[in-house]
C-alpha cells in the first residue's frame, strides 16, 4: 500500500531527510512507502498543510521557516511541543485529525554522548532549535543553562519563557549547542575565526568547554567544531542529530523500530561536498 511521507520547508532543496528516511523505509521492508520534499512557502502553509493531509498524506517533518506554524495549525499536539512552542513533526489521521510532536528535543537528548543531568550549558541563539534544545537539557537535569544569540533581546525572552539564564557574553559551561546558523554552507568563505566572533566566541574560549555541538551539518567539519577538536574536546555534529530526530518521527509513523545506522550512512553518503 502506498503512504506518503515527507519534509515541509521553505526552502527545502538541501534537506538530508529524504535520503535519510527512503532508506530507512527500504531497510524496513516498507514497500511503497514515499518520504519526499515538500516545498511549502509560508504564505500558503496553513492552506496547504490540511490539504495534504485530506490528499492522504501520512506524516511529515517540518523544517524552516515552518515550525512555529505546524504547532499552530495542528488539531493536537504533545505537552512538549507546546512547552517549547514548535513542532518539527506532523502525523495526519484519516479524520483529519494533525497531530503535532517535537522531536528535535529528544532527538538531541539521544545524540549526546554523554548525559548532561547535573551539568551547565550554553546554549547559542534564541530560534526554534534553541528553544528545543533548551527545554531538552532542563528536562534531562542540566543544572545551569545559559542562552547567548546575536539579538539579545530574543534571549532574554526565551530565557524568561523556559526558565532559564540570557548571557550578554559567552560564558564557561560543561557543554556548548550551537543553535544558530553560523557555519551553514553558504559561509563557506568566511574564515573560521569570523565565524567563531559572530558565535560571541574567540578561539581560545574553546577550551572551556567538555563537549561542543553544532546543530549546523555540512560536509566536512564546521568552524565551530574545527576549533573544538583543535582544544582536544570532544564535538558532536548536526547530522548525528538530524538522524536522531528522524529516528523517532519515522517510529512515530510507522510504529517500527527505526534503522538509525542505515539513516545515518545515508545521511552521511548524501552530504554535500565541501
Ligand atoms: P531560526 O529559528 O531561524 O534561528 C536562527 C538563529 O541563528 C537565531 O538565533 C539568529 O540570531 C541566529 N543567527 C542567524 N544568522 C546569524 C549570524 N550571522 N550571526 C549570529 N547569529 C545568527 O533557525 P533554527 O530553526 O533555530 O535553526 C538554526 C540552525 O540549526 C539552522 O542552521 C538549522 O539548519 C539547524 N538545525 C539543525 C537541526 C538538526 O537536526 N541537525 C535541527 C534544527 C535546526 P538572531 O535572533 O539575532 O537573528
Amino acid at each position: 500500500m502506498t503512504q506518503r511521507l515527507g519534509v515541509l520547508g521553505w526552502p527545502v532543496g538541501h534537506s538530508r531527510s529524504p535520503a535519510i528516511h527512503n532508506a530507512a523505509l527500504v531497510a524496513l521492508g516498507l514497500d511503497g512507502w514515499r518520504y519526499q520534499r515538500l516545498p511549502v512557502p509560508p504564505t500558503l502553509f496553513a492552506e496547504c498543510v490540511p490539504a495534504l493531509g485530506a490528499a492522504g498524506l501520512l506524516g511529515a517533518n517540518v523544517t524552516i521557516p515552518h515550525k512555529r506554524a505546524a504547532l499552530a495549525l495542528a488539531s493536537e499536539a504533545s505537552a512538549a511541543a507546546r512547552e517549547i512552542g514548535a513542532a518539527n513533526t506532523l502525523t495526519f489521521a484519516g479524520d483529519g485529525t494533525i497531530s503535532a510532536e517535537n522531536t528535535d528535543a529528544p532527538g538531541l537528548i539521544a545524540a549526546l554522548e554523554l548525559d548532561p543531568r547535573g551539568r551547565s550549558a550554553l546554549v547559542l541563539g534564541a530560534g526554534g532549535s534553541a528553544r528545543a534544545a533548551v527545554w531538552a537539557l532542563r528536562e534531562a537535569g542540566a543544572r545551569e543553562i545559559s542562552v547567548w544569540n546575536r539579538t539579545p533581546e530574543r534571549a532574554e525572552e526565551l530565557a524568561r519563557e523556559l526558565g532559564v539564564r540570557a548571557v550578554r557574553a559567552a560564558t564557561g559551561a560543561d557543554l556548548l549547542v550551537n543553535c544558530t546558523s553560523v557555519g551553514l554552507a553558504l559561509e563557506r568563505s568566511a574564515t573560521e575565526e569570523h565565524a567563531l566572533n559572530q558565535l560571541g566566541l574567540a578561539f581560545d574560549q574553546l577550551g572551556e568547554y567538555s563537549y561542543v555541538v553544532d546543530l549546523v551539518y555540512r560536509s566536512g567539519t564546521t568552524p565551530l567544531l574545527a576549533a573544538a577538536r583543535a582544544h582536544g574536546v570532544r564535538t558532536l555534529d548536526g547530522l548525528e542529530i538530524l538522524v536522531a530526530q528522524g529516528a523517532l518521527s519515522l517510529e512515530l509513523w510507522t510504529g517500527r523500530r527505526a534503522p538509525v545506522e542505515v539513516m545515518r550512512r545515508a545521511a552521511r553518503e548524501e552530504a554535500p561536498a565541501g
